[in-house]
């Protein structure tokens, strides 16, 4: 088996990662604050790690809820051209105020983006959300046809991703990538999959593995082996030293011997450190992808700036993740138990990306 821990090389990268990263947990500059403006999704992902339905029967956050928690609880602390907002659902597309947020964000001097999955993203809704002050877009695209539909269970979906890419790559100014989440079935065609984007002139490109929690968590068919798991990790630094398109695999988790060559910077989970999050419900917690309950306050009861600043030991001192399967790990230092997002609500680590390696 190849080896799957870091060189000597690369601990020394490591260590003084580490002391930067330490640098950057006492600094805990907020620098992208995501709004989970809704649960409503038009779509019924295979994959879904949330809570989304047509009707969640969570009821979307009020537009003027969070322009108030910006008002008086961000602005007066920030700089607002350092701080990235960023809409995430369900699927943000279905709210029909999302040019008015988009417009209020963008005059109180935020750069704004957002994550879709493209079904309902017109050209008129496109440019009515540029002319908003849009910044940058996510788009989710996970394969083929087959696969995507078959993951997104609409057999539109494809098609109308496509279509949001194209008008997306297009766009002069606008920062975009495109994100798949990669299935055991896209493995062996990542080369040619790669090649398609190539050709629609697609020049980002980010490759999740599927978290198995919420609805993924009985389906096999979304999971990759571990073999397929590791060839993944291959495709992604084969594809980098090709160059054309920029391809890196999301945050995550620790890869080890992977370390920066699937990814530009060496690993660190940014919840809660530099990330902070805004739910449906008005918790604030750390990023949008952590489902466990790792909420320090709700903007309903409390002062988000409090919470900000008092309120987010756990994810500034990760010293209560060093249980488990991580408690005698030799990678902690540097790993840190892993991202938030593999945490259950008692701490407990639920995957390692590591040890699959
Ligand atoms: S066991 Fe824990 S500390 Fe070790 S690599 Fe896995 S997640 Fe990181
Ligand atoms: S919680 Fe997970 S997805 Fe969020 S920043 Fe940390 S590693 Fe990345």
């Amino acid at each position: 088996m190849a080896r799957r821990s870091p060189g000597l090389r690369k601990r020394i990268g490591l260590d003084l990662f580490s002391k930067l990263y330490a640098a950057e947990v006492a600094e805990h500059e907020l620098r992208t604050l995501f709004w989970e403006c809704t649960l409503r999704c038009n779509l019924a992902c295979r994959h879904c790690g949330s809570d989304c339905r047509v009707d969640p029967g969570v009821a979307d956050m009020p537009l003027e809820d969070f322009l108030r928690v910006l008002d008086e609880e961000v602005t007066p602390h920030v700089d607002p051209r350092r701080v990235l907002v960023i809409f995430s659902g369900g699927e943000v597309l279905v709210r029909d105020d999302l040019e008015r947020a988009g417009a209020e964000v963008a005059r109180r001097g935020y750069p704004w983006g957002m994550v879709t999955n493209g079904l309902a993203l017109t050209p008129e809704r496109f440019r009515a959300l540029r002319d908003a002050g849009l910044r940058s877009v996510s788009v989710s695209f996970d394969g083929f046809p087959e696969v995507h539909n078959y993951i997104r269970r609409n057999p539109h979906s494809y098609d109308r991703a496509l279509d949001a890419i194209r008008l997306i790559v297009r766009e002069e100014g606008l920062a975009y990538d495109v994100i798949t989440c990669v299935t055991g079935a896209m493995v062996p065609r990542l080369e040619a999959f790669r090649e398609l984007l190539l050709a629609e002139g697609v020049k980002h490109w980010r490759l999740f593995s599927i978290f198995p929690v919420g609805r993924a968590k009985n389906d096999g068919t979304l999971r990759m082996s571990d073999a397929q798991f590791r060839d993944m990790l291959e495709f992604i630094r084969r594809s980098r030293r090709l160059g054309g398109i920029e391809v890196s695999y999301a945050c995550e988790g620790f890869l080890g011997r992977y370390e920066t060559e699937v990814r530009d910077h060496f690993y660190q989970c940014a919840a809660g450190v530099s990330v902070a999050s805004i739910r449906v419900d008005g918790a604030i917690s750390g990023c949008t992808s952590i489902r466990a309950n790792f909420h320090q306050g709700n903007i309903y009861r409390d002062r988000f700036w409090e919470v900000w600043q008092n309120r987010f030991g756990p994810f500034r001192d990760r010293e209560w993740a060093r249980k488990g399967e991580c408690a005698d790990c030799e990678m902690f230092r540097y790993c840190l138990g892993g991202g938030m997002h593999l945490h259950d609500d008692e701490g407990n680590l639920l995957y390692c990306h590591y040890h699959r390696l």
